[in-house]
This record gives structure tokens, sequence and C-alpha cells, in this order.
């Protein structure tokens, strides 16, 4: 029997609060706008904007003007995420490596920047859909003169004109994140794509359970968005983050505004293997005694469950992916718990 009911009355009270807010705020719209414009957009950092004397339309642009900042604003409009008329960049088939320019780096945390490529026209988009990644390629100096190639997944929305960005976490002796870490604006990385993933459809499934390991958050955010971001959305979804440090989750503030955004639809639950003193998520690895208490259960009709992270992960979690193209078979966690091959992706 799952103990979701004792899990929520053991969850931290900063989130209980913001949730029970966000929840009454929201009675009886749970996914409309009037959500999105009500117990939503107070929390965004707004502060103390008074509402209570401010028109719908102002509001809304308020908040609009105010989530921009945070990138948000598709999720206050849910404007979606079609790319239907634009031109990609990345075609896949015989299309071969492109050239990307790097226009700008900013640091994200001590060992993770964010790229950001142009492409050649401002009204071009990447090409990468929901859920796809990109290769890279480079050759490592003082290598054998062998190119490396490795996957990544854009954080940036699928209809993103003019550029495509990456989140990488560099890896100490790690030829590509050492290559990319070394790139300063004005240089080209070769590209590919975009490579499918799995497929997803609008509310394709009921529940999506995600378990996340680091940079495996950026394939996960790249779903979430398209979920978010579409109007007619009634997926919900958890995620169970796992992270070595606060300092090292990535999209953070992200996940928290949307959240805040979305309470009945979407949860984080967030593991630290060494957290600071007072932390009042979770600590250690993921488990299954946490898995069983957040996640639907196996039972439950049209779920999926996703996983993405480094590979001790993976395997205590779900068992490796054999190849890009062979899932290999359920193992660890969530086979205990009773989930079946089917519904189970591994990224
Ligand atoms: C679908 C997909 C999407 C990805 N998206 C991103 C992304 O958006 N941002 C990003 O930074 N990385 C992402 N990765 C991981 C990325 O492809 C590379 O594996 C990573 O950058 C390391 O490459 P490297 O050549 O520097 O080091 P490697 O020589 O490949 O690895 C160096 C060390 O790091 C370990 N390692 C490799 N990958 C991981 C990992 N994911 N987590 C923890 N340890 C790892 C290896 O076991 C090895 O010990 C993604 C992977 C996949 C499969």
């Amino acid at each position: 029997m799952f103990a979701r009911t004792a899990f929520r009355a053991a969850q931290p009270l900063r989130q209980q609060a913001r949730r029970s807010y966000a929840s009454g705020s929201s009675a009886g719209t749970p996914w409309g706008k009037a959500l999105l414009l009500g117990g939503g957009v107070t929390m965004l950092g707004l502060g103390g904007y008074a509402y209570t004397n401010t028109s719908v339309p102002q509001a809304k642009a308020a908040a609009s003007a105010a989530a921009q900042g945070e990138g948000m604003s598709e999720f206050l409009t849910r404007s979606g995420t079609s790319t239907e008329g634009m031109t990609p960049y990345l075609k896949g088939g015989e299309q071969g490596w492109m050239g990307l320019k790097l226009e700008s780096v900013e640091d994200v945390t001590h060992n993770t920047k964010k790229f950001s490529f142009s492409l050649p026209d401002p009204e071009m988009v990447s090409g990468v859909f929901t859920t796809s990644a990109i290769l890279t390629k480079c050759v490592p100096e003082g290598g054998d003169g062998k190119p490396v190639i490795r996957p990544y997944t854009p954080v940036s929305p699928n209809n993103a004109k003019g550029h495509m960005d990456l989140l990488v976490k560099k890896y100490e002796g790690g030829p590509m994140s050492t290559f990319l870490h070394s790139m300063t604006p004005g240089q080209t990385l070769d590209v590919k794509g975009p490579l499918p993933k799995y497929w997803w459809s609008p509310n394709k499934h009921r529940h999506v359970a995600m378990v996340a390991g680091g940079t495996g958050i950026t394939p996960m955010w790249q779903l979430i968005h398209e979920i978010f971001a579409d109007p007619q959305s009634r997926t919900k979804v958890t995620l169970v983050l796992g992270n070595i440090k606060e300092e090292d989750i990535l999209l953070k503030k992200q996940l928290q505004d949307l959240e805040n955004l979305f309470p009945r639809q979407f949860r984080v639950f967030y593991t630290l293997d060494d957290p600071p003193e007072g932390w009042k998520g979770e600590k250690g690895h993921v488990t299954s005694e946490l898995l069983k208490q957040v996640f639907p259960e196996p039972k439950e009709d049209n779920i999926k469950l996703f996983v993405c992270g480094p590979p001790g992960m993976m395997k205590a979690v779900s068992g490796p992916k054999k190849s890009p193209k062979d899932q290999g078979e359920l193992s660890g966690i969530l086979k205990e718990l009773g989930y079946g091959q089917d519904q189970v992706y591994k990224f």
C-alpha cells in the first residue's frame, strides 16, 4: 500500500504552506488560466504586489513582465511549443554535421555553464522536438585525433527563434564537456540531429513520473516544458531529482516557479547526497521508499516513467540502457516496485 498521504504530511512546512496557499486560490479551476493569474503570480517573486486593486489585464501584463526575466512567460501565457511554419536548422536524415556559432557563455554553477548558440537566421528554430537530443562532435586537443561524439538535450524551448542553448556540466577528464567548457564566443561547434528519443503527443499519458540525477534533468525539462507550455495539457508530472549538493541543482528556480504555477499538476522532490544544515528535502540517493511514496502505483492507468542520470543511478533505479537503440531490461528499484518494462523509458 502506498503511503502518499503520510508522505504529504511529512513534507517540509515551506512546501506545504506554498501548496495549500496555491490550491486555496485555485479551487475549482485546477489547470485553467484563473489559476495562472490568481494563485500563481504572487509567488513568482512579485513580492507584495496588490492584485486586489488591479484589473485583470493589468495583472496579466504585470505577471508576464515579471516572468519575462525568469523565462516563465510561456507558462503564464501557455502559448505552446509548436514550430509549425518555422524553418528548422537541424533536419536529420542526410544533412550531416552542421556548424553552430557560440554566441555567449554563462556560469551557472561551479561546474556547469550555459552555452547559447546562434542559428544562422534569427527566425529559424533548432529543429529539436519533444523528446529528442542533438549530437555534438569534437576532436580533443592532445588526443589520438579521433572525434568524440556525445548527446545533449537543449534547454531552450523547441520554438525559440534564432538560438539554441545547452546546459553542460564539466567532467574532469571528460573530453566533450572539457572541450565545450573551453569554447569562447565566436567559435563553432559541430552538431547533428535531432536524435529522436521518446515520441510525445499532447496528453499521451495521464501521469508522468521522472527520476533524474544531475544533468539528467535536461531531457526531463524538455518534456516538462512541452507539457506545461501546452494550454490543453492535463498530464500530471512528478519529478524526483537527485544531486550531490544544493548548489548543483540545475533549473531549480524554473522548477519551483512551475510548481507554484501548477500546484496540482506538478510536484518535485529533491534529494541530496551532501545536504546543507537544515535541508528540508530528502537525503541520500534515490531510494525505493521515496519512489514508492511519491510515484503513481504500477497498476494505475496510463502512466509513464522516465529515467536519466549518471551510470550508478541508472543501474540502481532502472538498470542501464544497453545502447541508444536498446533500452535494456528493466531492473533495479522500479522493477522491484512492480513497474513493467513498457512503463519505463530510459533517456
Ligand atoms: C540523451 C542524453 C542527453 C544528455 N544531455 C546532457 C545535457 O544536457 N548536459 C550535460 O551536461 N550532459 C548531458 N548528457 C551527458 C553527455 O552526453 C556526456 O555524457 C557528458 O557531457 C560527459 O561527456 P564527456 O565526453 O565530457 O565525458 P565522458 O568521458 O563521457 O565521461 C566522463 C565521466 O563522467 C561520467 N559520466 C558520463 N555521463 C555522465 C552523466 N550524465 N552523469 C554523471 N556522470 C557521467 C562517466 O562515467 C565518466 O566517468 C546527456 C546524455 C544523454 C544520454
